[in-house]
C-alpha cells in the first residue's frame, strides 16, 4: 500500500495523491507547489509582512488567542483529519498535536509582549559609565517553516505562532503525507482573522522545500531528517540565512539496578511506543545494567504482549499505524537485521495480519548489540530494543557512541547518581525518570547536538530567534565632544597606554570587568 504517489500530469505539473495509512482509503490529491508558486507565495507574504510587523505584539498576541480558541472549539475535526492521514492512536493526537499546540498558542502569546520588549542590559567596565545598551527585537521579514509528517499540526503551528507573533510573515511547507494537517493551520489562522499573505501553506515533496529554500526567505526553520538537514544547512550557508535543523535521533535510555522496574518498564514502552515509535525524541536504545536486565526484560515484554493496535477500538487504543509505508520497509529491515544478529525477539516483530492498514505489532527485542541497525540508525517504529551493559561506564560510553543525540534519559532511584550519568550524556536535553518530555516544555530549549542538529528551538530564545537581535546604543549623558575622534596623536596613545596599565597590570582591572 503506498500512502503517497506522486502524479506527473501534462505540462509537467506534479501532484500528490494520498491514502490512508488506517486502512487505505483515498484521501485525496495535492498539487505540489513549483518554483514560479513558491515565489509568487514568497512575494505576497513580502507585501503584507510590514503592516504586521507593525502592530503591537499584543494585537499579533490577539489573533494568536482567537486562533487558539478555534484550535479548542475545531479539535474534533482537527483530530479527524490528523488521524486518517497519520494513523495516530486517539489518545497520541489528543496529547500531542491538541494539547501541546493549545499550550504553546496560550504560552507564547501572553509572554511575547514581555519576551519581545527592548531590554536593557547593564554595561561593564568604563563604557558603562558613558554608554546605555538596549537590545531591541526586530523580525526578520519572512520565514519558511518547513515540517515532517509525525506530529504534522503541532510542528506546524508552535513554530508559525511563534515566528508571527514575533512580526514574520510565514511560508508553511508540511509534509508531503500529512498536507491536510497544514492547510488546517492555515485555516484556522485565516478564521482567526490573519490578513492575507501572512500565513501560507505549500503542499509538496521535498522539490517544493527545496524550491523555498532558495526562494529569498529570511530564515529557514526545519523539523525533519538528518539528510534533509543537511542538505538545508548547506543551502541557507550558501546563501547566508539563519536555519534552525530540529533532526532525528536514536536517543538512549540507562536504567540503573537500583530502579523501580515496574516504572522502568512503562517508560520503555511508552518512550518506545508513544506515537507509533515516530517520535523524534523517543528511545531508541535501551541500556540496562546487568543487576536489572532480566527482570526489566521479563516486564517489558509482560505489559508490551498486553498492548491493543488498531483504529477500531477508538479510545482503547494504546499503538497506533506506521504513518508511511516507506518506514515499514526501515522498520522490518532493522527487525530482520537484530534477530539475524542474535536478539531475542520476545513479541511482535512484523506487520499485523489482522488489522488493514499500515499496522506492525508492538516490537521487543532484547540481546541487542552495539553491531545492530536497531542499536546504530534511526528506526522510528514501534521497536524496543534492549542491550545489557555491565555497568555505568559501559552505558555511558554506549550511549554516547552514536551519531546523533537528541534527548536521552537515566532511571535510577538514586537523584545524585542519576545526575551524575545525566550530565554525562551527550545529548540536547536529558530527563530523570522519564522519558522525552523536553519538547513539551515551551520554557524548555530543545534542540540537539552532534547530527541531531543546529540551534534551539522554543523558549524566550526559540521565539527571539525569529528576530533580529538589534543592540542600540546610546550615552548616559549630552557630550560635547566625541571621545574617539580625529585626529589621533601621540598624547592619546599615551593616555589609552596609561589607562591600560592602570587597569589590568595594577590589577584594579577586576573592579571593571
Ligand atoms: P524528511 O527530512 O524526509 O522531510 C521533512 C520535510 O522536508 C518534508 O516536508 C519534506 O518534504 C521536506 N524536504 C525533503 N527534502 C527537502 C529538500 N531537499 N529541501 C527542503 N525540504 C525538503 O523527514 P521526514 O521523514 O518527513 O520526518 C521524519 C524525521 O524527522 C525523523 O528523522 C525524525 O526524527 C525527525 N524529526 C525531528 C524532530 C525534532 O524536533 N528534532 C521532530 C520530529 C521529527
Amino acid at each position: 500500500m503506498a500512502i503517497v504517489e506522486t502524479l506527473e500530469l501534462a505540462g509537467g505539473r506534479r501532484v500528490l495523491r494520498l491514502q490512508s495509512p488506517v486502512d487505505g482509503s483515498p484521501i485525496g490529491e495535492f498539487p505540489c507547489a513549483d518554483p514560479d508558486e513558491v515565489a509568487a507565495a514568497i512575494r505576497a507574504a513580502r507585501a503584507a509582512q510590514p503592516a504586521w510587523a507593525a502592530l503591537d505584539v499584543r494585537q499579533r498576541a490577539a489573533i494568536v488567542l482567537r486562533a487558539r480558541d478555534l484550535v479548542v472549539e475545531r479539535q474534533d475535526e482537527i483530530v479527524a483529519t490528523v488521524m486518517r492521514e497519520t494513523g495516530k492512536s486517539l489518545q497520541d493526537t489528543l496529547s500531542m498535536e491538541i494539547f501541546a499546540s493549545l499550550d504553546f498558542m496560550s504560552y507564547y502569546a501572553k509572554r511575547a509582549a514581555k519576551m519581545l520588549a527592548p531590554t536593557k542590559v547593564g554595561l561593564h567596565g568604563m563604557m558603562a559609565m558613558i554608554k546605555k545598551l538596549t537590545v531591541t527585537y526586530r523580525p526578520m521579514g519572512v520565514v519558511g517553516v518547513i515540517t515532517p509528517w509525525n506530529a504534522p499540526f503541532v510542528l506546524g503551528i508552535n513554530p508559525t505562532t511563534q515566528a508571527l507573533l514575533a512580526g514574520n510573515a510565514v511560508i508553511l511547507k508540511g509534509s508531503e503525507v500529512t498536507p491536510s494537517a497544514s492547510l488546517l493551520v492555515a485555516d484556522i489562522y485565516r478564521q482567526a482573522g490573519l490578513a492575507e499573505g501572512l500565513l501560507q501553506v505549500l503542499t509538496g515533496d521535498g522539490r517544493t522545500g527545496a524550491a523555498l529554500v532558495e526562494g529569498g526567505v529570511n530564515k529557514i526553520s526545519f523539523t525533519g531528517s538528518v539528510p534533509t538537514g543537511r542538505r538545508i544547512g548547506e543551502a541557507c550557508g550558501r546563501q547566508l540565512i539563519p536555519c534552525t535543523l530540529e533532526l532525528g535521533g536514536t536517543d538512549a535510555m540507562i536504567v540503573c539496578d537500583d530502579v523501580d522496574v515496574n516504572m522502568a518498564a512503562d517508560g520503555v514502552l511508552i518512550g518506545s511506543y508513544m506515537n507509533c515509535g515516530q517520535y523524534c525524541c523517543g528511545t531508541q536504545r535501551v541500556l540496562a545494567l546487568a543487576g536489572v536486565y532480566d527482570d526489566l526484560v521479563k516486564s517489558v515484554a509482560d505489559k508490551a504482549a498486553t498492548l491493543r493496535q488498531g483504529a477500531k477500538l477508538g479510545g482503547d487504543e494504546d499503538v497506533g499505524a506506521v504513518i508511511w509505508d516507506k518506514q515499514v520497509t526501515i522498520i522490518e529491515r532493522h527487525v530482520h537485521d537484530a534477530v539475524a544478529k542474535g536478539a531475542r525477539l520476545l513479541v511482535g516483530g512484523k506487520r499485523s495480519q489482522a488489522l488493514g492498514g499500515l499496522y506492525f505489532e508492538p516490537t521487543v527485542l532484547v540481546d541487542c548489540t552495539s553491531d545492530m541497525l536497531v542499536m546504530r540508525e534511526e528506526t522510528f517504529g514501534p521497536v524496543v530494543a534492549i542491550q545489557k551493559v555491565k555497568d555505568e561506564e559501559e552505558a555511558i560510553r554506549l550511549a554516547n557512541a552514536a551519531e546523533c543525540g537528541l534527548t536521552g534519559n537515566v532511571w535510577s532511584g538514586d537523584p545524585n547518581r542519576a545526575w551524575r550519568l545525566a550530565m554525562r550524556m551527550e545529548a540536547g536535553s536529558v530527563m530523570i525518570n522519564d522519558m522525552a518530555v523536553t519538547y513539551g516544555l515551551p520554557e524548555a530549549p530543545f534542540g540537539g547536538v552532534k547530527a541531531s542538529g543546529v540551534g534551539r528551538v522554543n523558549g524566550t530564545d526559540g521565539l527571539r530567534g525569529y528576530c533580529q537581535s538589534v543592540p542600540v546604543i546610546t550615552n548616559r549623558f549630552k557630550m560635547k565632544t566625541l571621545p574617539a575622534a580625529y585626529p589621533y596623536g601621540i598624547q592619546k596613545v599615551a593616555t589609552l597606554r596609561k589607562t591600560i596599565r592602570f587597569l589590568w597590570a595594577s590589577g584594579l582591572g577586576r573592579w571593571f570587568q
